[in-house]
């Protein structure tokens, strides 16, 4: 007898969901390396990590779950087209074709040569030493040609490797809005950079002791909806979050005792993606459904809190008594609007993450574009740092001094990571149109209200109802249609920042 459809899929569902909760223990063992790992536990640690990966691919190249998928696609399913069993369907597909398709010759080839280039880029940047990056990067765009080749693609190369982080996106689709969003963002940093009110920055590298900073961050990250109950927040080198199962999300951040926003902002941020990780059904976990959208969704949600609510002024017409209380001696003689200006500086600046949330799209654009012209062939790596400095400085209006604080700054190109960038400003643009719609849903003047008492509550349950529960039901670009009823636009993360920028910095 013939296996129904319920057992095809059950037994599909249970595959994935071991794979789902063995990654899960790579998962706690990556936060672990990056936290309270001994140095000299590193190389074993490792061993560990690649036992895991093993046994994770092997589960997932399983030809049984090629079987399962090939009779679950050719018997009409019973439910939905966005139904929870058509969407596991169509999604593990989408992974298991791209996990089989690659060759393991491939896979091998890029972890070795990946491996490698880090090390190999780590001392060309502090070397300021392109020459030395450049045969790297050049085997790492050939590899990744092969991956987008043995992947397939239509159009363009790049769509294969985007699809990996932002599943059905093009790049023909990023390109027009990012276009239209530098046409209109270019001049509106330099007419800031010319402003009557100038933002005195001073008053954030006061002292600022870490323990009152620490219970601070953690105070405004319980605020917004982060549970300390679900999740935990500790000190690393290079901040993230790790949602590691149901009820298991670890954030982290780094502190300066000289600075405010590295750590508070950093907090805010890794929390949204925490609330985002909470907010999953865990009555899917391991399956399509219960996972996140796509990596523009999960950026939109820590940028969201970050920068659309954590630098907003009912927010900090909450929280900055209570700063005041918290840091007496620094903040004693400093009003409301200094500090709104000093946390919204807006200024063109060589590196990307340090930059703020309106020029920070300047630098994705720019990368998305040189990647673009890379993989296709159309700019050669040599003349990479030419082609950088010529962009930015049409973009951003500089030139940068060398390549350390140019084409050398980010880690992403040496790990293998082509296709990831425009995922940051993607999250901006979905952050901003998607509080557009929450302000619509929720009422503009009674969310402001909400933020100035500090309950955060009803736009934390919008999003888990909205954007969390869904899952990987449907794409980020259909997400985004159903929730705020248009296709991702450039509009609403422009009209955001004029509205925010021009009161503040006294022009328009
Ligand atoms: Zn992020």
């Amino acid at each position: 007898m013939q296996p129904t459809i319920d057992a095809h899929y059950s037994d599909l569902i249970a595959r994935i969901r071991d794979a789902a909760i063995l990654g899960s223990c790579a998962g706690v063992l990556g936060w672990d390396e990056r936290t309270y790992l001994p140095r000299k536990a590193a190389a074993y640690r490792g061993e560990q990590m690649a036992l895991l990966a093993r046994l994770s691919h092997e589960m997932w190249t399983d030809p049984k779950i090629g079987e399962h998928l090939d009779a679950l696609e050719s018997a009409p399913l019973p439910d939905a087209p966005d139904g929870t069993m058509t969407v596991n369907v169509r999604e593990i597909r989408r992974l298991y074709n791209r996990a089989v398709k690659l060759p393991k010759s491939l896979v091998e080839e890029l972890a070795r040569v990946t491996t490698q280039a880090q090390q190999e880029w780590r001392e060309a940047r502090a070397a300021n030493d392109f020459a030395r990056f450049r045969p790297w990067l050049e085997k790492i765009v050939a590899l990744k040609q092969q991956e987008a080749e043995a992947v397939g693609y239509n159009d363009h190369p790049y769509n294969a490797l985007l699809d990996e982080y932002e599943p059905n996106a093009t790049a023909a689709e990023i390109r027009q809005v990012f276009a239209e969003l530098a046409r209109e963002l270019t001049p509106l940093v330099s007419a800031l950079a010319e402003a009557p009110h100038r933002p005195n920055t001073e008053i954030l590298h006061r002292d600022y002791p870490i323990d009152r900073q620490r219970l601070f961050g953690e105070q405004a990250a319980a605020a917004i909806g982060f549970d300390f109950q679900a999740g935990r927040l500790d000190t690393t080198t290079h901040p993230f979050c790790s949602g590691i199962g149901p009820g298991d999300c670890r954030i982290t951040t780094r502190y300066n005792p000289e600075s405010f926003n590295e750590a508070f902002f950093g907090i805010l941020h890794e929390a949204g993606h925490g609330i985002y990780e909470q907010g999953l059904d865990p009555e899917h976990f391991g399956t399509p459904c219960g996972s996140y959208c796509s990596l523009g969704i999960h950026e939109s949600q820590s940028r969201l809190w970050e920068n659309q609510v954590g630098r907003s002024r009912p927010f900090w017409e909450h929280f900055f008594p209570r700063l005041q209380q918290t840091f007496p001696t620094n903040l004693a003689d400093v009003s409301l609007d200094d500090w709104l200006l000093a946390i919204n500086e807006v200024r063109p600046s060589f590196i990307r993450v340090e930059a703020d949330e309106a020029t920070y799209n300047l630098h994705i654009i720019l990368r998305f574009e040189l990647e673009l012209d890379l993989l296709d062939g159309n700019l050669k790596v040599a003349d990479l740092p030419a082609a950088w400095n010529e962009r930015f400085q049409k973009l951003l209006g500089l030139t940068p001094p060398n390549d350390a604080l140019g084409c050398l700054q980010d880690i992403h190109w040496s790990g293998g990571g082509i296709g990831y960038f425009p995922t940051y400003t993607l999250g901006n643009l979905y952050a901003a149109q998607l509080m557009e719609a929450a302000r619509r849903d929720l009422g503009e003047s009674d969310l402001e209200a909400d933020f100035r008492r500090g309950d955060f509550s009803r736009l934390k349950s919008w999003l888990n109802d909205k954007v969390h529960r869904p899952g990987r039901r449907w794409s980020a670009q259909e997400l985004c249609r159903r929730v705020t009823g248009e296709h991702l636009r450039p509009q609403p993360l422009l009209h955001y920042l004029k509205r925010k920028y021009e009161p503040l910095y006294g022009i328009g």
